[in-house]
């Protein structure tokens, strides 16, 4: 069975997500730990997150995934945003202990011009000060786009920062599909080894979740721009190639693409249609 899910919204806590998911004929789902664009995150509800564990449990799901805000940059010139990104990541992980066992995704950064190792040092710095041993969630650095002065536009960026981290057993890594396209890895003529260069350089071992978006630009044009499934440069085929690739079809896929509920649920089954057991 094919793990895929959406992105669902918080607002109304972890239950309502569950109950939503299932309504798309999901079995996972992404959601942000608080306002995409920063801010203090939303007390948790004990109840809540006991009924959402009763359901994910009936319901099978075999994990779920967090997203970070996008303003966590702990890389920024500024130490202020640097130690906004520090206690939002401290305080996210702290939250994900409700649901214990799951997996927290994080945009490395931005180094705005301090060039990309002292931002890599800087994302790893943060990391060493907050991974503990005690925790139960494994914190994965999504590939970028390679829009502006992200890191982790090339799989080598993410090994520098992981190779730089402590506890390594915590870490692991969510490939974005529409990313890596904008970033240069031609997942459409050349998935095979744009995988073996992945596991070269990375280990695919570390893949640990796989956000399935198509893309509004072309190959290697850094814009970041989503589109959903078979609406862009990536196209339907290649989508159908990645999500039954022996490497990649166990991994949880999950949906960003610029849609509501309803198309979510139609995307979902488009790809649950073409899923091969
Ligand atoms: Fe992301
Ligand atoms: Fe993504
Ligand atoms: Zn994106």
């Amino acid at each position: 069975m094919i793990t895929i899910g959406c992105h669902l919204s918080s607002s109304k806590g972890y239950a309502a997500m569950g109950k939503e998911a299932v309504k798309i004929n999901a079995n996972t789902f992404q959601f942000f730990t608080r306002n995409p664009r920063g801010g203090k995150a939303k007390e948790i509800d004990p109840e809540d997150v006991s009924r959402f564990l009763a359901f994910a449990g009936e319901q099978k799901f075999p994990c779920i995934l967090a997203h970070a805000p996008y303003t966590l940059n702990a890389c920024s010139a500024d130490e202020k945003v640097r130690e906004f990104a520090w206690m939002v990541m401290k305080d996210d992980l702290a939250r994900m202990e409700y649901t214990p066992g799951n997996y927290y995704n994080f945009h490395p950064g931005s180094h705005v011009g301090q060039g990309a190792q002292k931002g890599i040092a800087l994302i790893a710095e943060m990391l060493n000060g907050i991974l503990t041993e005690e925790q139960s969630t494994t914190v994965l650095l999504e590939t970028m786009a390679g829009k502006g002065s992200e890191v982790g536009r090339s799989f080598e960026e993410l090994r520098e920062i992981l190779d730089r981290v402590e506890k390594k057993e915590k870490m692991g890594v969510c490939l974005d599909t529409c990313h890596v396209y904008d970033a240069g890895y031609d997942l459409v003529n050349h998935l095979d080894p744009v995988l073996e260069e992945f596991d070269r350089i990375i280990g695919l071992s570390r893949l640990k979740a796989i956000h399935l978006n198509d893309s509004l630009y072309g190959w290697n044009s850094h814009k970041d721009r989503h589109a959903r499934i078979g609406e862009g440069t990536i196209g339907l085929e290649a989508m159908i190639r990645i999500i039954n690739h022996p490497a990649l079809k166990n991994l949880p896929f999950y949906l960003e693409t610029p849609n509501d509920l309803k198309g979510y649920g139609e995307e979902i089954s488009l790809l649950q249609k073409f899923f091969v057991e």
